[in-house]
């Protein structure tokens, strides 16, 4: 099976086609360089996405926040309904772990001021 993805690692966006089989990538065209490649086989085998989102503070404050690193698709419903069961209080510095290992090693940390 041939499955054709668009690159969302840099803005040129290249359409690389990947060659599945046995739920393996094992050939990828169309990629303009190796991070396109490994994008595009992550995509086919365990895609996975930084989530950025807010938690509502006891105070009722909204705070941005985001995962570390990617999470994996597949688990993108359980991290959400940890998201939002967060209910932290203030004060909160950018950066700061409020979730440690909500998917595998990434943390959900604070990424800017509280806001009403
Ligand atoms: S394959 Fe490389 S050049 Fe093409 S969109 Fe992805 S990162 Fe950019």
């Amino acid at each position: 099976m041939i499955e054709e993805i668009t690159c969302i690692e840099c803005p040129i966006g290249c359409t690389v086609e990947v060659t599945v089989e046995g739920g393996k990538a094992v050939s990828v065209r169309g990629n303009g360089c190796n991070r396109g490649k490994a994008y595009a086989e992550s995509e086919v085998t365990c895609p996975v996405r930084v989530v950025t989102s807010t938690v509502r503070t006891e105070d009722g404050y909204m705070v941005p926040v985001k995962t570390s690193k990617p999470v994996r698709k597949a688990a993108m419903f359980e991290v959400m309904k940890k998201i939002n069961a967060v209910h932290p209080s203030l004060p909160l510095s950018e950066g700061e772990v409020l979730v440690r290992g909500i998917d595998g090693d990434a943390d959900l940390i604070v990424t800017g001021k509280a806001a009403k």
